[in-house]
């Protein structure tokens, strides 16, 4: 190529990089000047308007009925209390959404009306009505028969029997006459017997149980005793197996509850705020961090029918939960106290029966005007007692939440998604209802879910916590920061994830993380696991609960959960009830009818490179990840790049929409007028897709119209597949049921306590982590090359 020719060709490039430039500066100034004066400002006008009167229906005292009237009596799963809630749960949805009421939808799951009522909201021909229903699975559940622990003498004889029941006081009344309705014991913990001389392992982790045995403590043939705390309950008792002890005794050390105690001068629950020293945290103790869900069914749904397997996730040493008095008299009794190993034997026997039974999980949907694109919210609804804060105040948040939603279709308004309520049963025995219709819709969810937002505890004290996958972040903060403070007029719910104190009266506002973005990772510590730890589906979490250094402590899974206890402590006035009901609600509802899916993939990305350092730095590993950090930047490359794509199909549409017919745009909605009641049925979007969609022949310019909605709607399928990047058919190494290879459930610490204990985050990069820990090389370098072959794959899907 001669120099003159070249001179031509840089100059015909650089006029035609010039005429882009000024092309898309021009574009952008005309648009950006009729946002603001015409369509989109009247949108977001609407918008508020819409907003605003959603959240006004939330109401304290409906919450305070709700609360009293689901925490009178204990539900636990399989219950006939249990089954009367889902019923009246299943009348609420009926009411609160326009449903005539009948009983005659509840539906054996696996059958063609349980399958129907999820697969028809978004098939063609759909019901155009919202729905409620009850599916009913058949998981195995426990029924205690007897638990005891004793103390033996050299002879064999008992000469102490412990007192396992929580003791109430008339004071709590609704506590009081439950004292004796649940036993107190471990979910699918062994049934047998064990005899042994006791041994304190602290908090039973594997550093403690190492520590033991390195001062030459041996525990074989022993019966542990631990403390609550640090891990889930099921990994101190598969250490406590591995070490070798027979049996496991886990109390609850009012060493742990800070500074709300009697020692500190503060009266006991329900005379005053420390904890009742009999109280008892009842809970499962099986390996869910193998797998959630129904032992029986790993993988697929519990239906009456289905075949059964042996369980792979259950110990085979029994294990009790026993309250800090019982523990203080079982520490004299057999002589412990100035040893590592008790003088005399003591006897641990847990006898249960485990047979598949019914749980019903209820459902309810409002059909948006898309078919394929569905928001799903929930909470479970069994309590291991009466359950006021575990999961009542949850209940209650996502029962205000969908009164909200109500008022607004009783205005004739109507989401563009569709949205889907769900009520779950027996997740305090292993996440089993949400994960049982996980694996009965998985794939139906994979398709069509555009999140799932969970909530579980809603009140149990005074910090917000917030937990979400990134792509969530900015939603969830940005819906924060819309929503006030529950108690403090100048301040918003954002600010509440400082406070802490008893009586609510000190709020900090220092983050103790500099760089953090506020919000946790999810772990595997409730019902959002199936979808975001399997399906690949965003997810978020949130509760108001207490500092453990500063606030009163909480009666986690025992019978003072109660509504005295929730109104004296947990939430007094039930704000944060209401926080939460409104937080929940306002993110489902943006989720359901924002044009452009409110789901950040460039936030996603990013949160990569902080896994990554995360990682590296707990495993102070040599490794060089620098092929890995290189996946990670192209991601972050390609989600910008369609970020970028995103603002524009939006900015497209609405300069398409304003650009054609003025009698086609008016009839999106009328923007002049300010009465309420007539602006509402016409949601911004979807008044005009309603009739784009009835419409049977187009004019040419609405071809135009069409052209710039399918952008829009190529957008949004991208953005929902941006969580689903990150499973792998292959699962984590030996635990094949978690798909997700960017976050995941911790073997060391399991986590399921997390949520509502010890605030711990999921695990980011589990199989690589695992891979480090293992120290073998080879496991690394295959985890590396999984993790960067699932990046350059979303990667180039992004781009596409
Ligand atoms: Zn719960």
């Amino acid at each position: 190529m001669s120099i003159e020719k070249q001179h031509q060709k840089d100059h015909t490039l650089r006029d035609r990089f010039i005429f882009l430039i000024f092309s898309l500066i021009l574009v952008e100034l005309c648009l950006s000047g009729l946002i603001n004066n015409t369509r989109e400002g009247a949108f977001e006008r609407k918008r508020q308007e819409v907003e605003q009167f959603f959240l006004s229906v939330p109401n304290r005292d409906k919450a305070r009925n709700s609360s009293y009237e689901f925490s009178k009596k204990p539900h636990i799963p399989g219950s006939q209390r249990d089954v009367i809630l889902a019923k009246r749960i299943l009348q609420i949805f009926q009411t609160e959404l326009g449903i005539s009421p009948t009983e005659e939808v509840i539906f054996q799951a696996g059958s063609t009306e349980s399958r129907n009522a999820t697969l028809q909201l978004t098939a063609e021909d759909r019901i155009d009505q919202p729905t409620a229903w009850i599916d009913v699975y058949y998981p195995e559940l426990d029924t205690p028969k007897q638990q005891s622990v004793q103390v033996l003498n050299q002879e064999g004889q008992i000469t102490w029997t412990a007192n396992l029941a929580e003791e109430g006081d008339p004071l709590d009344e609704d506590a009081y006459s439950s004292r004796n309705d649940v036993p107190t014991w471990h979910y699918y913990s062994a049934d047998g017997e064990a005899e042994g001389q006791l041994v304190y392992v602290n908090y039973g982790t594997k550093q403690d149980f190492e520590a033991l045995l390195s001062a030459g403590v041996n525990l074989t043939g022993k019966i542990a005793l631990a403390r609550y705390g640090e891990v889930y309950r099921g990994i101190k008792v598969e250490n406590a197996q591995i070490f070798g002890a027979v049996g496991l005794l886990m109390f609850t050390d009012i060493r742990d509850d800070g500074y709300i105690t009697a020692q500190n001068g503060y009266a006991t629950y329900p005379h005053g705020p420390a904890r009742n020293p009999s109280s008892v945290q009842r809970g499962s103790s099986h390996m869910l961090y193998v797998y959630p869900g129904d032992l029986s069914t790993p993988g697929y749904p519990a239906y009456q029918n289905s075949s059964r397997q042996e369980p792979s996730n259950v110990l085979s040493i029994p294990s009790i939960p026993i309250s800090w008095k019982t523990a203080r008299a079982l520490i004299e009794e057999s002589g412990l106290y100035n040893n590592s190993t008790s003088d005399k034997v003591v006897r641990v026997t847990n006898r249960v029966d485990r047979a598949p039974a019914p749980i019903w999980n209820t459902m309810a949907s409002i059909p948006g005007r898309i078919s394929d694109e569905v928001v799903v919210l929930g909470c479970h609804r069994d309590a291991w007692v009466l359950g006021a804060a575990d999961p009542v105040s949850g209940t209650v948040s996502l029962m205000e939440a969908v009164r909200a939603f109500g008022a607004l279709l009783r205005t004739g308004w109507k989401p563009l998604r569709t949205i889907l309520f769900t009520s779950w049963d027996a997740e305090e025995v292993g996440l089993v209802g949400s994960t049982e219709f996980g694996e009965d819709f998985g794939e139906w969810l994979s398709r069509y879910a555009v999140a799932y937002l969970n909530v579980d505890i809603s009140a149990a004290g005074p910090r917000w916590l917030i937990y979400g996958t990134p792509s969530l972040n900015d939603l969830i903060r940005r819906t924060a920061q819309d929503i006030p403070h529950p108690t403090r007029e100048e301040r918003t719910l954002w600010d509440a994830r400082h406070d802490k104190g008893f009586e609510n009266d000190c709020i900090d506002t220092q983050d103790s993380r500099p760089n953090s973005t506020g919000i946790q990772m999810l772990g595997l510590g409730s019902d959002h696991a199936v979808f975001l730890l399997r399906l690949g589906i965003a997810a978020s979490d949130q509760m108001f609960k207490g500092v453990t250094e500063f606030d009163v402590p909480y009666h986690y899974h025992s019978i003072y959960d109660s509504h005295r206890w929730m109104q004296m402590y947990g939430d007094p006035g039930f704000h944060k009830h209401i926080a939460v009901a409104k937080h929940l609600g306002l993110m489902a509802l943006r989720l359901a009818d924002s044009l452009i899916l409110p789901l950040n993939t460039s936030h996603g990305a990013s949160a990569l490179d902080d896994y990554l350092t995360s990682v590296e730095t707990q495993f102070n590993t040599s490794t060089n990840f620098h092929g890995l950090r290189k996946s990670i930047h192209t991601l972050q490359t390609a989600s910008a790049e369609f970020e970028r794509e995103k603002k524009e199909a939006e900015l497209n549409f609405h300069a398409t929409l304003a650009g054609n017919s003025p009698s086609f745009s008016s009839r999106i909605f009328d923007s002049t007028s300010s009465e309420l009641s007539y602006v509402l049925p016409y949601h911004p979007y979807s008044g005009w897709l309603s009739q784009f969609m009835g419409q049977t022949s187009f004019m040419v310019f609405e071809e135009e119209i069409r052209q710039s909605y399918i952008r829009i709607a190529n957008a949004n399928k991208k953005s929902m597949m941006f969580d689903r990047g990150f499973l792998s058919d292959e699962g984590l190494p030996e635990r094949p049921w978690f798909k997700n290879l960017m976050v995941g459930p911790d073997r060391e610490q399991g986590e399921a306590e997390s949520m509502h204990r010890n605030g711990y985050e999921g695990a980011p990069f589990p199989a690589l982590s695992e891979a480090l820990q293992s120290g073998n090389n080879k496991r690394v370098e295959y985890e590396t090359q999984r993790l960067r072959d699932l990046l350059e794959d979303l990667s180039v899907k992004l781009r596409s």
